[in-house]
C-alpha cells in the first residue's frame, strides 16, 4: 500500500501504523488514546485496591467500603450459586402491585428504591437560579438506545433493534419463575409500552438543546396531566412540602402522559417495570445472568466477551465510589507540579479567548462585554477537588447482604440524599467528574471547566511533551470545553450559569447563521461506515474549531513553536479503532463527530494547517478559503 500522505488524510497518516496493529479488546467496543489511558488507570487502581483488600489496610473509610464492594462483585462463586434468587424480592414486589391505587400507595417507596416508574423525577440545579434546586420531571428512557429509532424513516433499524432486544428479554424471562405463556405476554407488553414511550419522549438530538429542558409547570397542572398518578402526594411524601412548581424537561411527554399510563394500561406498565427491573438487576447477579443482561448492548456495540470478573468489579465499584477512588488516584499518580502547569495553560487559554472575543466581528460591543465577563468568571478545576462530597460518609452497607441488596441500598441512599437537597442551596464546590475520569467538561450551569487528573497524561498532556504538543493535545481540548460557554446552549447561560440570555437579538441571529455554515460543512461528510449528522454534532464541531483557533493563537506566542508537532498531536489524541456496529450506533446517538472526522475536518479550517504541511488544492485535506468556517 502506498504511504498515506498527511496532506490527504492527517488521521490515517499519523495513526495508520497504530491503527493496523491496535487490537480492540474482546470486552470493549473500541480502542484508542482515551481507552488506552482508561486501561492503564484501571489496571493501576485494580492492583492498588487488591493490595489494600489483601492487607486490610485502607487509605480511609471510604476506600474501605469501596474495597469491600469490589470484593463482593468479584466473588462470582457466591453470585453463581445464588443465581436469580436475590432478584425475586424486587420482582415479586412489582408483580404484586394490584392496581393504580396500590401503585399510588407505594409510589414514594418505589421511587426511592429505583423501581421503574413510567416517568423520571429528580432534584437538579434550578437553571434560572443556580444557587437553588428544583424538581425535574422527564419521561423514562426507551429500551432502544434512542427514541429516534421509533420515528418514521427508521423502520429498518428499528426492526433490527427490536429483534436483538427481544432476544435478550426472552432469554432473561426464561430464567424467571414465570410460565412460558406469561413470558410471552411480558415480552409483548414491554415492547408495546416501550413503543409508546418512544413516541412521546425527546430524542438525543432534541436533548442536545438542553436549555429547552427548562419548562416550568405548576404542580397543579402537572397533577392534572398525570392523573391517575397522585403527583402532589408523591411530592409531599418525598419532600415534606410539595413545591408549587415543577420543571418539565419534556412537555410533549407530560401532555400525552395519559396515553402511556392509565387504568387500562396498568398491567402493561407492570410487565414493562418487571422487565426493566430484571434487566438492571442482572448486573449484580450470576455471571451467566450478567452476560444475558448484556446481550443487547453487546450486539449493538459488537463486543463479544464480558469483562473479566475483576475488571467488572472495578467498573461497578468505580460507579458507586467514584470520588474517593478518584481522590486516591490523583494524590498517588498526579503531581502538584503538573497541577500548577496545567492550571497555567488553562488561564492562558482563557486570556487568549478574551483577545479573540474582543476582535470578533459577529458580536456587538454589548455582547462582547458580557462574553468577557463570562470568561473572567469561569471556574477552573484541574486535577482533583479539595474534598469528596459528604454523601460518601453515608454510603455504608452490611457485608452480609447479597450484592443486589447492597446495590439497592446504596442506590436508595444516593436518591434520598439527592431528594433531601431540594430546599437547600447548591454546593458549588462539587465536581461533575471524579479525578480518575478520562474525560473533561464544561458545565454551563456553574460556568466551570473540569479537567480531571485521569485525562492529564500522554498523549493529551505531559510535562515531558513540548508546549506545541501539549497545545495540540490537551490545549485544544481545553479550548473546546471553554468554547461551550459560547455555543447555542452557552449563549443562554450567564456568568453564574443562570439561564439568562446575554446576547442581543441581532448577535444571536448572526451567530445562528454562522452555525448553519458549520452544520453544512460537516453534514453528510462521508466515512467508510456512514455519514455525519451535521445538526446533531454542530455544538461539538463548533467547539473543536474554537479549541483549535484559540490554541493556534497561543502557538504564535510560543517559543520554538512547531506546527508539525501541534497537528500531529491533535491527530494522535483522536486515534480510535472501533467495531463497525459501534461506529454505526455512534452516528445516531453521539453528539460528537466520529474521531476520524474530528481529526481531519477541523484543521482544514485554518491557515496554519496549509502552511505547516504545504497543503494545496491538489490535496484531499484542502478546503477553499471561502468554505472555511471558524466561529470562535
Ligand atoms: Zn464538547
Amino acid at each position: 500500500m502506498d504511504k498515506i500522505r498527511i496532506q490527504d488524510d492527517l488521521f490515517n497518516s499519523v495513526n495508520g501504523e497504530w491503527q493496523e496493529s491496535a487490537v480492540i479488546p474482546d470486552d470493549m467496543p473500541s480502542t484508542g488514546a482515551f481507552e488506552e489511558i482508561f486501561n492503564k488507570v484501571e489496571l493501576q487502581l485494580r492492583e492498588d485496591i487488591n493490595e489494600m483488600s489483601k492487607n486490610h489496610s485502607y487509605e480511609n473509610s471510604h476506600m474501605e467500603h469501596a474495597c469491600k464492594l469490589f470484593e463482593k462483585v468479584k466473588d462470582t462463586k457466591t453470585l453463581n450459586r445464588e443465581k436469580m434468587r436475590p432478584a425475586y424480592k424486587g420482582l415479586d414486589r412489582i408483580n404484586k402491585l394490584k392496581d393504580v391505587t396500590a401503585f399510588n400507595r407505594n409510589l414514594k417507596e418505589l421511587v426511592l428504591d429505583g423501581v421503574p416508574v413510567p416517568f423520571s423525577i429528580d432534584v437538579e440545579t434550578d437553571l434560572k437560579d443556580t444557587d437553588k434546586h428544583c424538581v425535574l420531571l422527564l419521561g423514562p428512557d426507551t429500551l432502544l438506545p434512542d427514541s429516534s429509532y421509533y420515528r418514521p424513516g427508521m423502520e429498518q433499524q428499528k426492526a433490527m433493534m427490536i429483534g436483538l432486544c427481544s432476544n435478550m428479554i426472552g432469554a432473561l424471562l426464561a430464567e424467571t419463575k414465570l410460565s412460558p405463556e406469561d413470558q410471552q405476554l411480558f415480552l409483548k407488553d414491554t415492547l408495546a409500552f416501550d413503543e409508546v414511550i418512544g413516541s412521546l419522549v425527546k430524542s438525543r438530538e432534541e436533548f442536545t438543546r438542553y436549555t429547552e429542558l427548562y419548562n416550568p409547570f405548576s404542580t397543579r397542572t402537572v397533577s392534572g396531566l398525570m392523573k391517575p398518578v397522585k403527583v402532589r402526594k408523591l411530592l409531599t411524601d418525598l419532600f415534606g412540602t410539595a413545591p408549587e412548581e415543577i420543571i418539565v424537561g419534556d412537555p410533549k411527554f407530560l401532555k400525552n402522559f395519559k396515553t402511556l399510563f392509565n387504568k387500562e394500561a396498568f398491567v402493561q406498565y407492570k410487565h414493562w417495570a418487571y422487565v426493566r427491573y430484571l434487566m438492571k438487576a442482572t448486573a449484580f447477579l450470576s455471571e451467566h445472568l450478567r452476560e444475558l443482561g448484556n446481550m443487547f448492548m453487546m450486539a449493538l456495540t459488537g463486543i463479544n466477551k464480558m469483562p473479566v470478573p475483576e475488571k467488572y468489579a472495578f467498573l461497578t465499584t468505580s460507579g458507586y465510589y467514584s470520588e474517593p477512588i478518584g481522590m486516591y488516584y490523583a494524590h498517588k499518580y498526579f503531581g502538584e507540579e503538573a497541577k500548577k502547569d496545567i492550571t497555567d495553560i488553562a488561564h492562558k487559554i482563557i486570556d487568549q479567548y478574551r483577545e479573540r472575543i474582543s476582535n470578533n466581528s459577529i458580536l456587538s460591543d454589548e455582547t462582547k462585554k458580557k462574553a468577557i465577563k463570562k470568561l473572567s468568571s469561569i471556574v477552573v478545576r484541574m486535577g482533583y477537588p479539595d474534598k469528596v462530597s459528604p454523601i460518601y460518609d453515608k454510603l455504608v452497607f452490611d457485608d452480609k447482604d447479597s450484592l443486589l441488596t447492597v446495590i439497592s441500598k446504596l442506590g436508595r441512599i444516593k436518591r434520598e440524599d439527592s431528594f433531601s437537597k431540594l430546599y437547600k442551596p447548591t454546593d458549588k464546590t462539587e465536581w461533575p467528574m471524579s479525578a480518575h475520569t478520562i474525560n473533561a467538561c464544561y458545565n454551563p450551569f456553574d460556568n466551570s471547566v473540569t479537567f480531571p487528573a485521569g485525562i492529564l497524561q500522554p498523549p493529551f498532556y505531559s510535562l515531558k511533551q513540548t508546549r506545541s504538543q501539549n497545545l495540540g493535545g490537551i490545549g485544544a481540548v481545553m479550548g473546546h470545553e471553554i468554547s461551550h460557554a459560547f455555543d447555542s446552549n452557552g449563549a443562554k447561560c450567564d456568568e453564574k450559569g443562570n439561564l439568562n440570555n446575554w446576547w442581543t437579538k441581532e448577535d444571536f441571529k448572526a451567530f445562528k447563521a454562522s452555525t448553519k455554515a458549520m452544520i453544512k460543512e460537516y453534514d453528510g461528510y462521508e466515512l467508510p461506515w456512514g455519514k455525519v449528522n451535521g445538526t446533531l454534532t454542530v455544538s461539538e464541531n463548533i467547539a473543536d474549531n474554537g479549541g483549535m483557533a484559540v490554541t493556534l493563537d497561543l502557538m504564535k506566542k510560543t517559543k520554538n513553536a512547531s506546527y508539525e508537532e501541534y497537528f500531529t498531536q491533535w491527530a494522535k489524541v483522536w486515534a480510535t479503532k472501533a467495531r463497525p456496529e459501534y461506529l454505526q450506533l455512534l452516528l445516531t446517538i453521539d453528539e460528537h463527530s466520529p474521531a476520524m472526522a474530528r481529526a481531519n475536518m477541523t484543521p482544514r479550517n485554518f491557515e496554519e494547517w496549509y502552511n505547516a504541511f504545504n497543503v494545496t488544492k491538489k490535496d484531499k485535506m484542502y478546503l477553499a478559503p471561502n468554505k472555511r468556517v471558524v466561529i470562535w
